[in-house]
């Protein structure tokens, strides 16, 4: 039996998750899933509870978890509070406790979504690039870190780029892992010409490279790929990179998709248990209308299904669901077209329910 804590949060956070939810009872109900869920608080809605926004039963519960299910955090009202009692300060918390090192971020294109994107439809269709992300090492977290005074009164900011060997063979052994789940291809993108932590990078993944024959490595430099990514970004399957240019180049891939309310995110720990949330954040400005797309939270459950239970035809039926309510024609306010009526978010959840049930039938 797998235990899924399943952490609303604000905003928008609890509609799109309930809407997964039901995906879940569904595939637990119906299609054989071994599944328990338990609901905690994070964010705003804890510290409104507890005063913090992760609490201590919530961390205890996400570490005995098999898995969390994330919608989002923050809203206006809580900004005003000291960093550490802010509702984003919950998500750096729970990462840490779960130790989850591997985040992956696919930026995936539907077919039915190309007029999305800002990009040309043929420089994007079919795009399918998974971003294999270091999350709690590097620049982030090196130290030492600060902002010092120098002797001529002058301040000066400064930051330390540090991985060691342990940390980059671990992502880039998950990178290749899931590379063979693909199309066995890698690229690992670092600034070796001119940063020596990521020349390390560079010597690390080429030996990890050497245990995965099958698997085609290339390298390049992180302005390059930048470059690449809006040139044409279907030369990519896996992206392997460190934490700062896994964060920016993320955010480049996804935009390529045009649509923050279709993309999925997992993060993993040594052992497969992990956190999966939606890219996107609580938008407050759409919370509580019954309009936001809960798809980029019900494929974080795909992924879920596919790394975390490594149940790959459970995580293939809900993608298949998804894509054909998009054939359909079913279409949030936020991937609206001309000719395409709009659904709020309690419409396309039932419309994907109902899509898994006639593929079960
Ligand atoms: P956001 O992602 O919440 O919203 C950006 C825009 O995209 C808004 O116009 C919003 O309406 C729209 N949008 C987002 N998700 C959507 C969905 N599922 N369906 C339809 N439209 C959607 O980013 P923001 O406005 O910069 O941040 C709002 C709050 O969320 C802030 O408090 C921020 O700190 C927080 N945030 C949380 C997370 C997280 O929980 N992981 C991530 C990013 C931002």
């Amino acid at each position: 039996m797998k235990k899924v804590l399943v952490l609303p949060g604000d905003g928008i956070g609890p509609e799109v998750v309930a809407e997964t939810v039901r995906v879940l009872e569904c595939l637990r109900d119906e299609c054989g899933l071994a599944v328990e869920m338990e609901f905690g608080l994070i964010g705003g809605a804890a510290y409104d509870v507890h005063g913090q926004p992760l609490p201590e039963d919530t961390l205890k519960l996400a570490k005995e978890a098999d898995a969390v299910l994330l919608g989002a955090v923050g809203g206006r009202q809580w900004e005003t509070l000291p960093i550490a009692l802010r509702p984003e300060k919950a998500l750096l918390g729970l990462r840490a406790a779960m130790g989850v090192f591997a985040n992956l971020r696919p930026a995936v294109l539907y077919p039915q979504l190309a007029g999305a994107s800002t990009l040309r439809p043929e420089i994007v269709a079919g795009l399918d690039i998974m971003i294999v992300r270091e999350l709690v090492g590097g620049i982030y977290f090196g130290e030492p870190r600060g902002v010092r005074t120098l002797k001529t009164g002058e301040r000066q900011g400064f930051n330390t780029l540090v991985y060691s060997e342990s940390e980059i063979e671990r992502i880039a052994v998950r990178a290749f892992e899931i590379a063979r789940t693909r199309a066995h291809r890698v690229c690992s993108v670092d600034k070796a010409n001119v940063l020596e932590a990521t020349e390390l990078w560079r010597d690390v993944v080429t030996q990890v490279a050497a245990r995965y024959p099958d698997v085609a490595i290339s390298h390049m430099y992180v302005d390059n790929a930048a470059m690449q990514l809006v040139r044409a970004p279907k030369q990519f399957d896996v992206v392997v990179t460190t934490n700062m240019f896994g964060d920016i180049l993320s955010d480049a891939a996804a935009m390529l998709t045009g649509s923050i309310g279709m993309l999925p995110s997992a993060s993993l720990n040594e052992s497969d248990r992990g956190l999966y949330e939606p890219i996107h954040g609580s938008a407050p400005d759409i919370a509580g209308k019954g309009i936001a797309n809960p798809l980029a939270t019900i494929l974080s459950a795909a992924m879920m299904l596919r790394y975390s239970f490594h149940e790959p035809l459970l995580a293939a039926r809900v993608e298949a669901a998804v894509s054909k309510v998009l054939d359909d024609g079913l279409r949030t306010a936020d991937i609206q077209e001309s000719g395409f009526p709009v659904v709020g978010t309690g419409a396309m959840g039932e419309a994907v329910v109902a899509a898994l049930r006639a593929t079960h039938s």
